[in-house]
């Protein structure tokens, strides 16, 4: 394809994967956009420039990204950042004491931390619930909640939530708020928050959208222009960019989003539905299971863009009566597996949420929140499913 698509006509999603964002470079014709490892560009006279200044600001590698970004969300925006806690922080840092966040009470334990931690002493006010009681969740909202937070599916329990429930719920009570749905989990492959009316979708780049366990960053992807505005002045004062190597390596990935997820799906099934025969094995959550509870839910919501219900490539699981040191011999003995943190890699993971991702949250609101001790969480990756299934069988057998 010699000319960039325009991201606003209706190209397919793996055409938008391909070539969303980018175009043959101008002064050589290569067809990957360069990694354009400056820091400033020159200017003839004061102020007449090629569109960038100062890489802080803008830089042609990472304006590729926030294309490509941007037209697989459906966004008209995308605005990048060093890593997907360094967004969450923007979104933050966006807000002034006083103001009210609601947020999922499952939900990444770095999350938590920065809310937790660094926002609440600046005097950021957040109440934390499970958001599938979309009654409750009305009573949480306030007149001056300005964010609602919510992952879906969870990390680490899976849990699905009602994106434009909540969405409907929060214009009626808290018309302020903005919604805004951290879409790591999914991939804009399997469920575009903005099309149930979410406001802001964010991402760890670091996961399925780099793909390969190489690289650190996060995004933000959205329609509203007040918003876009906002961060990318926090880009220019605060300063938390992606480096342009790092920007070429995520939209080098999201070529093979769609091929990707694919596999991650169809092997996450495969493995989730082996563990649940285990006799090691006590609850597996797989929102794929038709008695998960958000099941119904999640195959209107998780579609693929040909729209085919599809549940994502994370497992997670727990040993008969919570047995840790059970848990502990399996995560010590699998060789496929991986036993390391982070997720959405082509290699499978093996991780332990309560000391892990999920050791900055406390163990008693840890256990409030229904996250057992022995709770094993897998990032099924593309490997086969022979060899992920033999693995696991041989690594719960010597458990
Ligand atoms: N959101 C979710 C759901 C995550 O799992 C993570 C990291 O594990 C983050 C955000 C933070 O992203 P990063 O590690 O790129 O800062």
């Amino acid at each position: 394809m010699a000319a960039p698509p325009d991201a606003s006509a209706p190209l397919g999603f793996g055409t938008r994967a391909v070539h969303a964002g980018q175009a043959p470079d101008p002064s050589t014709g290569a067809i990957m956009t360069p990694i354009y490892q400056t820091s400033t560009y020159v200017q003839a006279r004061p102020g007449d420039h090629q569109g960038h200044e100062y890489a802080r600001v803008t830089n042609p590698t990472r304006t590729a990204l926030e294309g490509n970004l941007a037209a697989l969300e459906g966004a008209a925006h995308g605005i990048t950042f060093a890593s997907g806690v360094a967004a969450i922080d923007a979104l933050c840092k966006s807000l002034r004491p006083g103001d009210h966040i609601v947020s999922t009470n499952d939900l990444y334990g770095g999350t938590y931390r920065l809310f937790r931690q660094v926002y609440e002493p600046f005097g950021l006010r957040f109440s934390f619930g499970d958001l599938t009681d979309l009654d409750a969740f009305e009573q949480m909202l306030e007149p001056t909640t300005k964010l609602v937070w919510l992952e879906t599916p969870t990390n680490p329990l899976l849990r699905i939530y009602d994106i434009a429930g909540v969405v409907e719920r929060t214009r009626a009570k808290s018309p302020e708020a903005v919604v805004v749905v951290d879409n790591t989990f999914a991939s804009p492959y399997l469920q575009r928050p903005l099309e149930h009316g979410a406001d802001l979708v964010l991402h760890s780049t670091t996961k399925y959208l780099g793909g390969h366990s190489d690289v650190v960053g996060g995004a933000i992807l959205t329609d509203d222009e007040a918003w876009t505005e906002k961060l990318r002045f926090q880009i220019k004062a605060t300063g938390a960019v992606p480096g342009p190597m790092d920007c070429f390596l995520v939209l080098r990935a999201t070529k093979t989003l769609h091929l990707r997820m694919e596999r991650h799906c169809a092997n996450a099934d495969a493995v989730a539905r082996f563990l649940r025969t285990h006799p090691k094995v006590g609850r597996v959550r797989f929102p794929g299971f038709e008695d998960h509870p958000g099941h119904a839910l999640a195959a209107r919501q998780m579609r693929t863009p040909s729209g085919t219900p599809a549940f994502g490539g994370m497992v997670s699981f727990e040993l008969v009566n919570d047995a840790l040191d059970v848990a502990m011999d399996v995560m010590a003995n699998t060789r496929v597996f991986s036993l390391a943190e982070s997720l959405g890699g082509v290699e499978s993971l093996v991780s332990h949420p309560a000391s892990m991702t999920h050791g900055s949250i406390p163990a008693d609101v840890r256990r409030a929140a229904g996250l057992p001790d022995s709770l094993i969480r897998l990032s099924v990756g593309v490997e086969d499913e022979a060899d992920l299934i033999a693995d696991l069988d041989r690594a719960l057998g010597v458990a």
